[in-house]
């Protein structure tokens, strides 16, 4: 039998993130991951700069050997409308591979890791869990992703929950792919469904490519992914074949946000507790952002993890992410007939000072949203 202080289920950028912090507030902390790591995740690998300050990574000390793609800039419209080129003159995004950045953040955290170790048990005796029968803790940090097992503990259920439904491909691209591709790994794209439901996106990073496609609804996902896949071939972004089938998987956006994240001696981060951003599917700053909160809120509750002592993190994401919840493309894709939808959101987004502004800055930015270090904490607010 081993203890620690805090056990972490799920080894992503939320578990890694809350875990880091902890061991550097001194606390004694496993993760545990069913999955051997380096390990593939179903991603686009877009992450917003406000990331890497959050997690104090120092590019200089990150980039060599791995893939960090500076994106100054990004091309949008609906499929088969015009095309935005908007830039910045500055990188206001990067492109990483995720095998490369969740190993590199599960290592730096400094917990003690289990790796290759599906969570099979949770028993509750007294005030102390005893998972898989090997391990005891005070306290469980729920950060397994949209099918958490300690999600499903505090009541939710994946299967009866709308969720994002995406498919993605990324490969090396050889040397006469690299030649038959216009899209530039410093101004991605993006293209969204004419009934505001999704967007498709192509990401150039390095030599690798990632193309994908997300829908709030999921029929007819493939059909959707395929006509896509026909869109860029006939707009000549790339002359080849993507490797099929595409890998898919699912998650909750914020605006679904899980009632239940906190109770007895266990709260959820990440995926796991619905935090995606509703307009752009930018999952991997919130799963860090609370698995950051989720660590102050337990060195701050100093061993007393009662709901009641937690219940300062839930409160503190409500803060955080509330205002994101609703979305004029998610409100406009409700009202609206989708035929009078398509033909608003060709025209406006084909506008240039839309595209900057509200899809870029607002949308997929979220440049009015500063880094977890400068936002001011709950108990500071008036
Ligand atoms: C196709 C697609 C594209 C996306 N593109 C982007 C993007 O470009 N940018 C962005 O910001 N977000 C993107 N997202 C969302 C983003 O991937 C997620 O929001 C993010 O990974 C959430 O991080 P997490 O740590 O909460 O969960 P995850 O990254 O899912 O990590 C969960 C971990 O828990 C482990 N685990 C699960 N079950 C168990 C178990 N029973 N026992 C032990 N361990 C377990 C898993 O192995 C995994 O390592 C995309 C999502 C999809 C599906």
């Amino acid at each position: 039998m081993d203890s620690c202080d805090v056990l972490i289920v799920g080894g992503g950028p939320a578990g890694s993130s809350c875990a880091w912090k902890l061991t550097r507030g001194g606390l004694d902390t496993i993760v545990l991951d069913k999955s051997h790591f380096p390990r593939h995740k179903v991603c686009g690998g877009w992450i917003t700069p406000a990331v890497l300050s959050e997690l104090d990574i120092d590019i200089a000390q990150y980039a060599p050997g791995r893939t960090l793609q500076p994106i100054v800039g990004f091309r949008t419209g609906v499929m088969d409308a015009r095309e935005v080129e908007i830039t910045y003159g500055k990188p206001i995004s990067y492109g990483i591979r995720r095998c490369e950045f969740d190993d590199y953040l599960l290592k730096r955290s400094g917990a003690r890791l289990y790796c290759g170790a599906n969570l099979t048990s949770i028993e509750r005796s007294g005030e102390e869990w005893t998972v898989n029968g090997q391990i005891r803790a005070r306290i469980i940090v729920g950060a397994g992703g949209h099918f958490c097992p300690v999600a499903r503990l505090l009541g939710a259920d994946a299967r009866k929950e709308t969720a994002v439904v995406a498919q993605e491909t990324e490969f090396e691209m050889n040397l006469s792919e690299r030649a038959a591709c216009s899209i530039r790994g410093e101004v991605p794209e993006l293209y969204f469904c004419p009934d505001m439901r999704g967007y498709g996106w192509c990401f150039r990073k390095g030599n690798f490519i990632n193309i994908g496609l997300g829908r709030l609804d999921a029929h007819g996902l493939p059909s959707h992914v395929a006509e896509f896949l026909r869109f860029l071939k006939k707009r000549r972004k790339f002359d080849f074949d993507v490797p099929s089938p595409m890998s898919g998987h699912a998650y909750l956006l914020l605006r679904d946000m899980r009632h239940k994240i906190v109770d007895e001696g266990m709260l959820l981060t990440g995926d796991a507790a619905g935090l995606a951003y509703s307009q752009s599917g930018e999952g991997i700053r919130p799963a860090i952002e609370s698995g950051l909160m989720a660590a102050d809120a337990i060195l701050a509750a100093n061993g007393k993890y009662s709901a009641a002592n937690l219940e300062s993190y839930r409160a503190r994401l409500k803060l955080r992410f509330g205002k994101s919840q609703s979305g004029l493309a998610v409100t406009l894709g409700r009202r609206l007939p989708a035929k009078l939808l398509g033909a608003i959101s060709r025209q406006i987004l084909a506008n240039r000072w839309f595209s900057r502004h509200v899809v870029l800055d607002d949308w997929f930015l979220h440049l009015d949203e500063p880094a977890l270090k400068t936002f001011i904490p709950l108990a500071t607010q008036p």
